[in-house]
């Protein structure tokens, strides 16, 4: 399938029509006819998704590249979003895949692994320690793990709503569930691609030296992981998506049930005592974003369309650290409430409120500086001319 302007179409993304374009032509007969004029100019040798092959095609070399056109012309883009938002949905889940793979691998590594020793241990002939009773290699597990498991719950969540939008017979929830997903798609592909391949960072970091050679996996999963970022819609694209068109749209209608949804688990969680610290910065973040985001939507209506939108990617980073915060305290939930059966299950919940106690109280605080400078419409970006950089 291939997205094109016919002859003569309306200028821009609305005179793009899509286009199944065949290897071979048909006869008549319905017999395969000659080859059609697109031609295979190369393979792209790319960083990483080396399993699959990329190529660069060529239409139409002779003029006479023949198409047969899908649906009606000038629908091309309408007819892509068919397919993208769950694409979007599946470039997420990719990078969290990768993410965890990343993490379950620099984890192994990090209890087999043996050297130093503790700080304030000045024996030198004590026995090395393995590496994940460093804190700091701790910290990069943990930083993995809040960065994986928090957007795999958004991502759970997000792909029940795809249930509910298909399936529930009450149509308000459906269209509740549509508009969730609407406004969670561009979260869930940007801020799993840019902080899932953060923690396949990580994950080389902990494996020091080895971490960077091909003898171990995590050095691929970076590489098989930068993709994410990229297509779909590169993440800038995405920032710009959620803020000039999903928070506002509908009058707020999405980002209003969101904030709704926030404050129902804040509530839930408000009243275990484990979880109160979080519910109330879960609320308080809240709070800072529906204030940025009305902030940015009066500078949009007074016509600063290109001041309010020139952070958009932070703005994403914001609203993808509360939703992200959100995901953790529903986790934190069940584990707060849940009743191990064995020591193993006793570890994974402790596990869990391990990670939303780091994300809460390492990442979430980052979200203050995002909103002090978006609220301010900072232009340092904007201002900045092309030819002084
Ligand atoms: C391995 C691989 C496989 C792919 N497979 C397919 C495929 O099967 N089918 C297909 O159709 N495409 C495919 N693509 C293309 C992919 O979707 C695009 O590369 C991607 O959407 C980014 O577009 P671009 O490369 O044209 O970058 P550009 O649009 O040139 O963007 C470059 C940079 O500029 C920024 N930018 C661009 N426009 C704006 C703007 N208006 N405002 C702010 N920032 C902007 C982007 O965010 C990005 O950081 C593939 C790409 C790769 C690398």
């Amino acid at each position: 399938m291939v997205l094109a302007p016919r002859r003569a179409a309306p200028p821009g993304v609305k005179g793009i029509s899509l286009f199944i374009v065949p290897k071979f032509r048909v006869n008549d007969d319905g017999r395969l006819g000659e080859r059609n004029d697109v031609q295979l100019a190369g393979v792209n040798h790319k960083l990483g998704q080396r399993g699959i092959v990329n190529t660069f095609l060529k239409f139409g070399e002779r003029g006479e590249c023949f198409a047969e056109l899908v649906g009606q012309p000038h629908q091309g883009l309408a007819q892509m979003f068919h397919m993208m938002n769950e694409a979007r949905i599946g470039v997420g889940l990719g990078a969290i895949m990768l993410g965890t793979a990343g993490y379950r691998y620099s984890l192994q590594y990090a209890r087999e692994r043996k050297q130093g020793r503790h700080p304030d241990q000045k024996d030198p002939a004590s026995p090395p320690v393995a590496i994940i009773e460093h804190a700091d290699v701790r910290r990069m597990l943990l930083q993995q793990k809040s960065y994986t498991e928090g957007a795999l719950g958004l991502a759970m969540y997000a792909a029940q709503r795809v249930d509910v939008q298909a399936q529930d017979p009450d149509p308000a929830r459906r269209r509740e569930a549509h508009l969730l997903l609407e406004l969670l798609t561009p979260v869930i592909k940007a801020w799993s691609a840019d902080w899932c391949l953060k923690a396949n960072d990580l994950a080389i970091q902990v494996l020091g030296g080895y971490g960077y050679t091909r003898e171990y996996p995590v050095e691929q999963h970076w590489r098989d992981n930068r993709l994410n970022p990229i297509h779909e819609g590169a993440n800038g694209i995405q920032g710009l998506d959620l803020l000039g068109r999903k928070v506002m749209m509908d009058g707020g209608a999405a980002f209003k049930l969101l904030l709704r949804e926030i404050a129902a688990t804040a509530s839930a969680a408000g009243s275990v005592p484990a979880l109160t610290e979080h519910a109330i910065a879960l609320s308080h973040c809240a709070a800072t974003v529906a204030k940025t985001t009305a902030v940015l939507g009066a500078a949009m209506a007074r016509g600063e369309v290109r001041l309010a939108l020139s952070n958009a990617s932070r703005y994403l980073g914001l609203v993808g650290h509360l939703a992200i915060a959100w995901s953790w305290l529903r986790q934190a939930l069940v584990a707060a409430k849940a009743t191990p059966a064995t020591a193993a299950d006793a570890d994974f919940y402790a596990g869990k409120l391990a990670a939303c106690r780091y994300f809460f109280v390492h990442e979430l605080p980052v979200t203050e500086l995002d909103a002090q400078l978006l609220c301010a419409l900072d232009a340092t970006v904007l201002d900045t001319r092309p030819e002084s950089l």
